[in-house]
């Protein structure tokens, strides 16, 4: 088997890499198991600053590493050296909470000292996806490391190069040799791999689908797993928000990444009152922005990550033609080499799999709701749980909001994210567990309770 980094903005193949044997994934799995024993030992202090220096190597080389991510993927070239950047402040966070995060914890009870402590687990394997490819790793990679895990990463097979620069920075930054390393395998190795006794947990971020099969592999294990799955993550605008704002984060959190996200807004529910006039301007914003070179700076959105995404969404925007949903603008593939689609909008998109679906590229359903009841139903009604945006000024409709949406994060009058200071990760059909802050830190630790009479 051979492993491809394909441009996709030109379609062309770049490299091509054969796949780790069975000879080199054992050797893989026995370093990591070696590493685990002597790093598991080390200070919190020695952890730290290796894992700055990553961060210093990060800083000192985001222009060449964005411009890898996005001849490998297409990510628009200031948002790459964006995350190469938001890698360096990950890494950073974790140098310098990790120990705290990790402290023991005593507890009052009948003992003569009672008391948590965290203990690292052992060898974590880390399957990725490709639509962030530096931070989706560095914020499994920073904590795991901190905790004194060692991680093996199965990145997604489009992008290898990416995979082998990050192991590259771990080495350089002086993590022992096993720390880090990278497994160049498809996703057929995964249930092998996980099911090696030396491996001792698994983290896996992607569809629900490859969800299902590496936590039904681990739990014939018993091993833990954390899952960062899909979202259809609803955006909800109520009458009394300040529109033109709402408007802006709308476009900007559809087609961020080229729609490529998994906490973009992908269905977005309008008050009915508002909703002729913020339809008006969500069509004319999306129709303007400009599709391209994800090099050009005056790009607004680049191509999608490989010819199967592209046919995907295709056909999820065609299911909605038959449907009898003219796109309010977009629609289709642009005519041009690479994996381009149109920004569209679906307005009245309820029924369709635009709506149903989870929607990757840049694709917008619209639907009117009557009143907040109908508009936080109409967000539920969905298999995923990840995050949920709402516009209001209202402090009433603020607390239902935050109260009755179910996702792991809610945004309100801003655009959900991620920040290495507060939990990220999803409910329902996104998965399970946390990553980043404290929680993300501790889910792959042993809480070891200690009790000394
Ligand atoms: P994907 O097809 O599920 O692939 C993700 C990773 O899983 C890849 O490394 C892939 O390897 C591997 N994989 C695929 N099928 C597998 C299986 N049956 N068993 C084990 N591993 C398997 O997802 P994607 O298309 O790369 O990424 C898009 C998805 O990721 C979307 O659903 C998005 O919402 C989700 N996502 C979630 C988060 C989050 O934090 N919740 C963040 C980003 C993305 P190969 O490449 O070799 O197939």
């Amino acid at each position: 088997m051979t492993i491809a980094s394909v441009n996709p903005a030109t379609g062309e193949t770049l490299k091509t890499f054969p796949a780790d044997s069975d000879r080199a994934i054992e050797e893989k799995l026995e370093k990591a198991a070696v590493a685990w024993k002597v790093w598991r030992r080390t200070s919190f202090a020695d952890r730290s600053q290796r894992l700055s220096r990553a961060a210093g190597i990060l800083e000192a080389r985001k222009d060449a590493l964005g411009r890898l991510m996005t001849l490998e993927m297409g990510k628009l070239r200031k948002a790459a050296v964006g995350e190469v950047e938001k890698c360096a402040s990950g890494c950073r966070y974790y140098a310098e909470n990790a120990e705290r995060h990790l402290a023991p914890e005593p507890v009052k009870t009948d003992a003569r000292r009672s008391e948590k402590r965290f203990q690292p687990i052992g060898p974590v394997l880390a399957v990725m996806p490709w639509n962030f490819p530096f931070w989706q790793v560095f914020r499994f990679a920073a904590p795991a490391l901190m905790a004194g895990n060692v991680g093996l990463l199965k990145h997604a097979s489009n992008v290898p190069q990416c995979a082998l620069a990050i192991e590259e920075i771990f080495r350089e930054a002086g993590f022992p040799e096993g720390c880090f390393q990278t497994l160049l395998v498809g996703s057929d190795k995964v249930k092998r791999i996980v099911e090696d006794p030396r491996v001792a947990a698994a983290t896996l971020t992607g569809s629900d689908g490859a969800g299902r099969s590496l936590a039904t592999a681990a739990g014939g294990q018993l091993k833990k797993t954390v899952l960062e799955l899909g979202g259809s993550d609803p955006f909800i605008v109520l009458p009394s928000a300040d529109l033109e704002k709402a408007v802006q984060v709308a476009i900007a959190a559809r087609v961020q990444n080229a729609g490529q996200s998994c906490i973009a807004a992908k269905r977005f529910i309008v008050h009915e009152k508002i909703a002729p006039e913020f339809e008006k301007r969500f069509v004319q914003g999306m129709r303007n922005l400009k599709v391209g070179d994800p090099q050009d700076d005056a790009t607004e959105v680049g191509p999608l990550a490989s010819k199967q995404v592209l046919d995907d969404l295709e056909k999820q925007v065609r299911g909605a033609k038959e449907q009898g949903k003219t796109p309010a603008c977009g629609g289709k593939r642009v005519d041009r080499p690479g994996f381009f689609f149109e920004p569209t909008v679906i307005l009245d998109a309820k029924g369709t799999k635009v709506w149903s679906e989870e929607v990757f590229g840049p694709v917008a359903a619209v639907v009117r709701a009557r009143d907040l009841d109908e508009a936080i139903g109409l967000a539920n009604d969905t298999q995923f749980g990840l995050g949920a945006a709402a516009f209001t000024q209202a402090p009433k409709e603020t607390e239902r909001l935050v109260d009755e949406l179910e996702a792991g994060q809610v945004f309100i009058n801003g655009m959900v994210k991620s920040d290495p200071r507060l939990p990220f990760g999803g409910i329902k059909a996104s998965g399970y567990g946390r990553e980043l802050s404290e929680e993300g830190i501790r889910e792959f630790t042993n809480t070891k309770t200690v009790w000394v009479g």
